[in-house]
Order: C-alpha cells, then structure tokens, then sequence
C-alpha cells in the first residue's frame, strides 16, 4: 500500500530542479512510475512529494540533427523500439529496446528512468555505449553534458547531482560501414547478461571494433583494452583471444552470484555471447531492421 502523496507537475527544467532542491530527501523524479511505485509498494523507498516531470514537453521529443540522434528522457521504452528514425540510426539499440521487459513495462517505462535508476540488469545502457552516446542534465544552475560511461557509477548511482533531472541522450551514428548487434541472455524478464559489439571489417580482418557487456556486474562497461587486442584479427583469432581473457573479463566486470546465475556461469556466457555477436555483427544487414516491429517477445 502507498501512503498519501503529494503530486507535483513541473512544466519546465528549471521549476522541476527547483522543487527537487526545496524537498531535498523527501522529493523524487517521477517519470513512467515502473521502478519507483514498485520499491515505494514495498516500502524500500519513502517519499512524501512525486516530481512528476512527464508535462515537460522537451524530454519526450526524438530529434536527428546532422546525424545526432537526440531522445528526451521521458520517451517510452515502446516508442524507441517502433520510432523509424531510431530504428534506422541504431537498429540494435531499437532491437534491445524491444527486449526490455514485457509490454506493460515497454509502454509505462522511460528510457531516463531506465538509466537513472541504473539498475544492472538492464538492456539499453550496454548498446548505447558501444554508440559513444551522452546524457544532458540539467538544474536550475544550468545544463552540462557527460559521456554515457562517466554517469554510470556503480549498482543504482549515477552521476546525478541532487537538484539535477536528464534532459536527454544524444546517440552519435556508428562510424561508416560499421556493423553492431546486441545479444541477450534471460531467464526471467530481466536480462543475465546483454553483449553489445559493433564491428567495422576490411577484408575479413576488424578494423575497428566496439565492445561492451551489461547486467552481470554493477554496471554496464565497454571493453577497450580488448577491442585494442581483436582489431587487425579475424573473427576466429578474435574469438580465440577472447577465450583467454577470464581474469580480464572478472577483474573489469566484476561478476556476482545471485538468483539469474552463479558469477562463473555468467562469465562464461559473456565469453560464448561476445562471440556470436561478433559473427552477427558481420551479417547483419545494417542499417535495415530485421526485427519485426512488436519485438520478438510480447509477453
Ligand atoms: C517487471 C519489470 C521488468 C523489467 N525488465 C527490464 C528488462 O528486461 N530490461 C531493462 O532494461 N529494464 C527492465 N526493467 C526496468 C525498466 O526498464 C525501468 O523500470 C524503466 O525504464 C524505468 O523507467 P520509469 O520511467 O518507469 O522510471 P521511474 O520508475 O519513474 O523512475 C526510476 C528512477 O529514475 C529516476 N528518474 C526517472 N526519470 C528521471 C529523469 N528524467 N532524471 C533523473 N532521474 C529520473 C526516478 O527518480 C527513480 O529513482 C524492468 C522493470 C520491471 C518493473
């Protein structure tokens, strides 16, 4: 049961950071409401003031300017796996964006909500690294930008200030000719383990890769020292490296045991996923979508 609270609709950034710095503790961001009803019901979080920022028109548009795609914080988790543009500037975060949940949660859940609560086992952090992307934010002081990978701090921190909401996520186009897939692994609806890999190949050798994996530690991390390591390989020798990089892949990843796996099996799985991904990342039809529209799942 919710005890009583106290609804506030902001219209613009600079009311909703006002409120936020006025209620300190007692105030929260309310967006899609599907993290944050769900621990208030269950009494992990008190709340007296919901700051609901839904009625600020500028954090549910999808824009594309010179090639930045730019997505407010409040757009659903649905749009994002039905928007053409999207779908056709990063098919495979669309593609993971499908994945996300069931379709309540799709409709009801933001792609801010998602990666403010940073919760590891989710779906659209790890692909969006592979992008470059960047999250606004934004205060009554004023708006600054942060790459994707310094907002994502540790399990359920972020970068955030306290007075400070996301305004939105810029997603940069993957490089000319460079090829990305996301793979996922679950056994309930939340993902065990999600593989982003983007890959650029020049005669059947990686010239450039992307690498990043999500869910089985605190946060989701992009893999640079190994992308370093597989450029110039094929896909095989790629994948015979990656079959020595355990100790790597446990110091960097930081893997835990709990309900969706133990720590060993999940490494395990990162090293056999990372390389179907890296063989699906030389097929995929990029940039033409070959996921059907309501996503795989619909339950
Ligand atoms: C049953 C279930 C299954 C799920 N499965 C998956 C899955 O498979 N993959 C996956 O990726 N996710 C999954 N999720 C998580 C889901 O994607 C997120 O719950 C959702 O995206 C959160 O968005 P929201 O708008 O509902 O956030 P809210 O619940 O409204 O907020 C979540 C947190 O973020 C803060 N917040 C929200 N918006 C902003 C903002 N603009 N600026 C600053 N802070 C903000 C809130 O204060 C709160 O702390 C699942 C959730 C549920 C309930």
């Amino acid at each position: 049961m919710l005890g009583s609270l106290q609804l506030l609709q902001p219209t613009t950034v600079g009311e909703a950071s006002s409120a936020l710095r006025d209620f300190a503790e007692r105030g929260r961001i309310y967006a899609g409401g599907a993290e944050l009803l769900l621990l208030m019901r269950h009494g992990f979080l008190q709340s007296e003031i919901l700051v609901d920022v839904k009625k600020i028109d500028r954090l549910h548009r999808i824009t594309s300017n010179d090639g930045l795609l730019c997505v407010g914080a409040c757009v659903t988790h649905h749009a994002l796996e039905t928007d053409p543009v999207v779908r056709e500037h990063a098919p495979s975060f669309a593609y993971a964006e499908s994945q996300v949940a069931n379709v309540r949660v799709r409709n009801q859940g933001t792609l801010g909500g998602n990666l403010c609560f940073n919760d590891p086992h989710s779906d659209p952090g790890t692909v969006l690294l592979v992008h470059n992307a960047s999250v606004t934010l934004g205060s009554q002081r004023g708006e600054r930008q942060l790459q994707l990978n310094d907002f994502f701090l540790d399990v359920y921190e972020t970068a955030l200030e306290p007075d400070e909401l996301m305004l939105d996520v810029r997603i940069p186009p993957l490089p000319a000719g460079m090829i990305s897939a996301y793979l996922r692994l679950h056994r309930f609806q939340r993902p065990t383990l999600g593989i982003a890999v983007a890959l650029k190949m020049n005669n059947g050798k990686i010239a450039e890769s992307r690498l990043a994996v999500g869910c089985i530690g605190p946060k989701a991390q992009r893999l640079s020292e190994l992308e370093t390591k597989i450029n110039g390989s094929s896909i095989n020798d790629a994948k015979q490296i990656l079959a020595g990089q355990k100790n790597y892949f446990r110091d960097l990843l930081r893997p835990v045991d709990d309900l969706l796996g133990s720590a060993d099996y999940k490494l395990y799985m990162t090293h056999v996923l990372l390389g179907q991904a890296l063989e699906q990342a030389t097929i995929s039809r990029h940039p033409v979508i070959s996921f059907p529209l309501d996503g795989e799942r619909t339950g």
